[in-house]
This record gives structure tokens, sequence and C-alpha cells, in this order.
């Protein structure tokens, strides 16, 4: 048998094709003459699958679909506090290159619209040898798993012809937001804007951060969850620039898009997305990019405000053996789950029955998760019983386990019960 995934997205890709509509982004000469008839569209899940469909292996510029990245590179470097100093959160409901600051702050309202993504580029690393471009390069190429390149042709287009990310770089530094030279910053950020990507590069790098920062295919952590969680809010409420009130209702997923054509969407816990279609609609997004993923999400349930059901099995069985009462838990240990667990474990008869919490089914637990369970150990032994968190797998990391090791035991369960039922 053969997955059906990739059919799907072949389907999915026909459907949008006959769609003409759009303009190719024209204040960019070398934009300007793109193919328009280019359409790519590639998937990749969280633990590294990558599944393409059309031109998924040609190359184009990344443009603002740098912005999240970079703003991730820039918090990794000074912290969320410093970045937040500069350029802040607040979607602009304004064109992506308008000449515009906060109007209280006076600092961009956010790091997806040109005037903070200038600010941001700012504050990327930079050595007198290494550019901060350079730098962003070297971290999408971590990311996607191959050296990327930048396109030096757009690159030259985009410099001889920026009169308006000039006009905000120069104005940033007269507010003091920049207290570089604008002309380097603005300079830097168009060549960050120039790398080249492909769908499947982009769909990879989304997926790296779907996963929370854990790059699936090398187990490495590239970034913390907490930076994580900050660029796909961002993304959520301000990438798609003026259209993303639209974009919410409609697709709600964190999404960016880039004036080649691209746009990448971050689904958390489940897939990275990207598709490639040059011509773009009035907001600067591409026409069959936006139709794509009206479609991914409608098909596959994938926005985000449907939310996942919690799993209504958090028990999956409680059974008696001897005088042990075995508590078998299954899926994801969450808030929701954990409120269920306790609910349920509150129905224990006070006794000095011995009770195994049996964490070999579950499949993650976030640390909420862990300080009920822990909350619900400590409640039902002043109750009287005897508590043992059966934890053969090792999912409780050593700082959720931190101050309940006496009660964690890591062997099978059948030998857990061996010892409370043989006979003395
Ligand atoms: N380099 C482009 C610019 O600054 C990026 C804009 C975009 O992709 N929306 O104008």
């Amino acid at each position: 048998m053969k997955t059906p995934v990739p059919d799907y997205l072949q389907h999915v890709l026909s459907a949008c094709d006959a769609n003409q509509k759009g303009q190719l982004a024209n204040y960019i000469p070398e934009l300007a003459q793109a193919n328009p008839n280019r359409l790519a569209l590639a998937l990749a899940t969280i633990d590294g699958t990558i599944y393409a469909a059309g031109d998924a292996d040609v190359e184009f510029t990344i443009q603002s679909m740098s912005k999240p990245f970079a703003y991730a590179l820039a918090i990794q470097t000074h912290g969320l506090q410093a970045v937040l100093e500069k350029v802040g959160v607040e979607p602009s409901g304004e064109a992506f290159n308008q000449i515009s600051l906060d109007a209280e702050h006076a600092i961009p309202k956010n790091p997806m619209i040109n005037s903070g993504a200038i600010t941001t580029h700012s504050l990327l690393p930079y050595k007198k040898t290494v550019s901060r471009a350079e730098h962003l390069r070297r971290f999408l190429s971590e990311l996607a798993g191959r050296e990327l390149k930048f396109d030096e042709q757009v690159y030259a287009s985009e410099v001889a012809t920026a009169f308006r990310n000039r006009s905000i770089g120069y104005m940033l530094r007269t507010v003091g937001v920049l207290d570089q030279d604008p002309e380097d910053i603005v300079d830097g950020y168009i060549r960050q804007c120039a790398i080249l990507v492909t769908v499947k590069d982009l769909a990879r790098i989304a997926s790296v951060f779907a996963n929370g920062g854990v790059d699936a295919r090398t187990g490495k952590r590239v970034l913390e969850r907490s930076i994580v969680r900050q660029v796909l809010s961002v993304m959520m409420s301000c990438g798609m620039y003026d259209a993303a009130g639209d974009w919410l209702t409609s697709v709600g997923i964190p999404a960016k898009s880039g004036v080649a054509g691209g746009i990448l969407g971050i689904l958390p816990a489940q897939v990275g997305i990207a598709v490639f279609s040059p011509k773009l609609d009035t907001h600067g997004n591409s026409v069959r990019g936006v139709e794509i993923f009206e479609r991914l999400s409608q098909d596959m349930g994938l926005h985000l405000m449907e939310g996942t059901p919690s799993a209504q099995t958090i028990v999956q069985s409680r059974y008696v053996v001897g005088e042990c009462i075995v508590y078998e838990l299954r899926g994801v240990l969450q808030f929701t789950e954990s409120e269920m667990l306790l609910r349920i474990l509150q129905d224990e008869a006070k006794g000095k029955a011995p009770i195994l919490l049996d964490l070999t089914h579950l499949t993650l637990i976030h640390d909420v998760g862990a300080r009920m369970l822990f909350e619900g150990v400590k409640r039902l032994k002043e109750d009287g019983h005897v508590l043992k968190v059966v934890d053969t797998e090792r999912i409780l990391s050593d700082v959720q386990i931190k101050g309940h090791k006496r009660c964690v035991v890591d062997q099978p369960l059948a030998q857990v019960l061996a010892s409370y039922t043989a006979s003395p």
C-alpha cells in the first residue's frame, strides 16, 4: 500500500491550478521576471517526514518569510525583553511596507512588517567577519538540513530600488530605534530576504517550530519552547499583514507570506506547510497560496481554533490484582486530562490498598500534567493509600520527578505487581 498523502497534495494543486488571478511583485524588478505558473506545495510532519507536489525543488527567495526566523534568532541572542523594547507585538492592520511607528511607544508595531523586521535585523548576531544576514543563513541552513544560498541577482535588484525600505531605515534611525547606519541595516535586511529556499526547505524548517523547537531528525533542541511560542503568536496575529483577520478566521494556522510568492504555515504539534505561487493579491500574499491553505485547513481540519479534543480515555482501565488497584493511563496528560484523572481518582475510597498509576502508555506529560498527577498522589497518600507511579518508559523528565522520586518506579508493571502480590 502507498500512503495517499502525496496524491491528496497533488489533487489540491490541480484544483487551484486554473486560478490565474493576482500580479507578480513588480516593485522588485527581478521578481517581476518570475515564472507566474510555478506552483508547489510541501508538508512536513513533526517527525521530519516530507510530502511534496508540483515544483517542489524550484528555489525562490524567502523574502518576508525570513522575518519570523530572524525574530527567533534575535530573541535567542538578546532575550525577549530586550527585543520587546525595540519591536512590539501588536497587529498593525497596515500594509507590510507602511512607514509607521506605534503611536504610544514610538517603536515598530510588530516584527512581521518591514519597519519591525528591519529593526529585528539590527538585533541579529554580528561579527566583523560574519554579517547578520549570514548568521541567519547559517541558522536557516541548520533547520533546513542543507546549505542555503543567497540569490545575488534578486538581492542586487532590490537594493537598487529599495527607496521605501531606506525611508523606513532612516525614519527608524531618526527616532533612535536604530542606532547603527541605516544603509547597512537595510542592505543586510534585503540580503536576509534573498536567501533561496524550496517549499521542502520551508516545510522542514516549519516542522521544527511545529515540534516545539526540537529537530526530530537530529533530536537536537534548536530553540527554547518559549521562543517558538512567541514567534508563532506573532505570526498568528501579524504574519499576513492587513489580511491577518481574514486568514485567522478562514485558515487558522500561524503563517507568514513573502513577496516572491511563498507562504509558510506552522501548526503546533502537527505540521509545517509551505506553498509557492508567485502571483500576489493586494496585500502581497500569494493568491493560489492562500487558496491552497484554505483548502488544506478545511479538508484536514487544521484550524487552530478547532483545538484537539481531549482524550476522553485518559484512564484506559482500572482493575484490581490481589490487593493492588491499577490505573492504566493512555494518551497525553495536559490540564484537561489531568483534571479528568483527578476527578476519577477522587472516587477512590479511603484505605490502605496500594494504588499503581501506570504511565507506560502515555505519549506525553506536560509539566502541568506532572504537577497535577503528583498532587493526586499526595492526596491519595493522605487517604492512607500506598502510591506507586509506574514509569517504565521514563516519560517523566528529571525536573518533573524532582521531589517525588520515592514514589516513581521504572520497572515493568508486572514486576511491581509481583512485589506486592508475592506471598511472604
Ligand atoms: N524584501 C521585501 C521587502 O522588504 C520583502 C517583503 C515581503 O516579502 N512582503 O519589501
